[in-house]
């Protein structure tokens, strides 16, 4: 196994613009550790004539990478996946380093994100198209699927692998290049990726990563440029708001996947160990640093206090706060000490409405961006803690009465990504899941996400799905051919 400083130095800081390739100017950035403040190394920080670099490198290979064979493009997305699998510990180091999360998470994305690029190399060779004769009897009907072209896709830093190797393997599959602008806070782990992308047979120019500090600037030539076909997002509500708008002058095809504010409803008849346990996972997965978070907690009154004790109990038997490359470490910091700032002021906000602290509640001193697990009952239904999204570990609980009250209370928002249900009744559970406004639902289940399920939200969490059958349709084209 590397050592923290051999790994650093293996890791590429240049662009990757068909390999290694310095920002124009020779400027570069600082990446941070979380854990510490202090600085892990600089990279690369890429100015606008670098975002056209990129699009030139894709545009001049679009054509010959969408001839190649599916079956040559799901090949060599297999063996990224080989190869992220056979490097699991460095990624997950990486990430660690650079985003915060303990081991053991990083672990997990490492294999959720790999994931990706073998369900994509099977889904490579399924896109098909129809062929059939027009029921009037005036022709025949050929509908033929063709990859859309040039993509771009930003992503976030809670994530730095999965978010975009959920893009990045629909996208190959289908016949598309990509450039990969990652988050400044976590631009280490694109460009490792890039590298083996590189290493198992991607041909140059098929995949760029552009790490830079300033986004707006440096994407916005992308967007101008008609070349471009596709900007697929993954981030905050009011940077994809910003980004549909910019896409909206040239028409360009988008899919957004955008904030959340999960509920997670318990019902009186629920399993309440096993909603406990939910709880646990739908709220502490990376930290609480997930758009699938659980959000808020609205409990039915009959098991309000079982469940807010025994979470209680839960989270402070087993969470241990620390540096995310402690091997004891459940929970690491956060990512930033504005997301730290963040959080405490939802805290305690909330606090002074009313809400009452069970667990947690302060920020040890530093270094580094911590914050413990926290409980809050008696949340007040004007504190902005249920109506934000909270990005850390911190769980509000409501109660509620009636079945009813209940499903108001969880569509109470403008998000509308992913809600929790724990119920043992099976009508009960199909009626909640079919009324809750959200792209997708857990039924006793704390963890929904999975790479052949289509990932995605409604309302104010977007559009497009990732991942599934439904994820490489975001990246093809229709088109409908008249024969006579
Ligand atoms: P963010 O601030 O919206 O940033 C996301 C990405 O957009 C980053 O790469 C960022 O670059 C870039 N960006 C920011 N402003 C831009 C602009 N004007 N033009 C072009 N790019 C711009 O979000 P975040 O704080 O990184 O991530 C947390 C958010 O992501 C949460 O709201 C979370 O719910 C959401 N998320 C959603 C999903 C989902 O699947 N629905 C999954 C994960 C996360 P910089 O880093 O340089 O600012």
């Amino acid at each position: 196994m590397m050592s923290e400083r051999e790994l650093l130095q293996s890791i590429p800081t240049q662009l990757w613009i068909g390999g290694p390739v310095d920002a124009t100017g020779g400027g570069t950035f600082e990446v941070h550790n979380p854990a510490t403040g202090e600085v892990l190394t600089r990279v690369a920080d890429a100015m606008p004539e670098d975002a056209v670099r990129a699009l030139d490198a894709a545009v001049a290979v679009q054509e010959q990478w969408a001839a190649t064979s599916s079956r040559e493009r799901g090949e060599i997305l297999r063996a990224v996946f080989e190869a992220i699998t056979a490097r699991a510990e460095e990624f997950a180091l990486l990430m660690t380093l650079e985003m915060g999360k303990a081991l053991p998470e990083s672990r997990n994305e490492v294999r959720y994100g790999a994931e990706f690029f073998r369900w994509f190399s099977e889904e490579a060779v399924r896109v098909h198209g129809r062929y059939l004769h027009a029921p009037s009897g005036t022709g025949r009907i050929m509908v033929h699927k063709q990859p859309v072209g040039p993509c771009l896709a930003i992503t976030p830093w809670n994530f730095p692998l999965a978010m975009g190797t959920r893009k990045i393997g629909p996208a190959l599959a289908a016949g598309c290049t990509m450039i990969v602008k990652p988050a400044s806070a976590t631009p280490l782990t694109m460009l490792l990726l890039a590298k083996l992308c590189s290493a198992a047979g991607l041909p140059d120019g098929v995949l760029s990563v552009i790490t830079s500090s300033h986004s707006g600037a440096v994407t916005q030539p992308l967007l101008d440029d008609p070349r471009l076909r596709k900007l697929t997002f993954t981030g905050s509500t009011e940077v994809g708001k910003t980004l549909v708008q910019k896409a909206a002058g040239g028409l360009l095809r988008t899919s957004m996947e955008l904030g959340g504010n999960a509920p997670f409803v318990v019902f009186d008849d629920a399993d309440i160990d096993a909603a406990v346990q939910g709880a646990m996972l739908a709220k502490l997965r990376n930290g609480g640093e997930a758009c699938t978070a659980a959000n808020r907690f609205h409990v039915q009154n009959g098991v309000l206090e079982e469940f807010t004790t025994k979470l209680v109990e839960a989270m402070s038997s087993t969470v241990a706060l620390g540096p995310g490359t402690d091997p004891a470490t459940t929970l690491g910091p956060l990512i930033s000490e504005d997301q730290l700032d963040i959080v405490s002021e939802l805290v305690e906000d909330a606090v002074s409405a009313g809400a009452r602290l069970r667990l947690g509640g302060k920020a040890p001193s530093g270094p580094g961006w911590f914050y413990p697990a926290t409980i809050l009952s008696d949340v007040p239904p004007h504190a902005r803690i249920l109506r934000e999204e909270v990005f850390g570990p911190v769980a509000p609980i409501v109660g509620f009465e009636t079945e009813e009250q209940g499903l108001a209370a969880a569509n109470d928002t403008e998000f509308g990504l992913v809600s929790y249900v724990y119920t043992r009744d099976l009508d009960r559970a199909l009626r909640i899941a079919e009324g809750l406004e959200t792209g997708m639902v857990g039924v006793n289940r704390g963890v929904i996400s999975d790479p052949a399920a289509p990932f995605g939200g409604v309302k104010a969490s977007g559009f497009g799905r990732e991942g599934g059958t439904e994820g490489i349709e975001e990246y093809l084209s229709t088109k409908y051919i008249a024969l006579n």
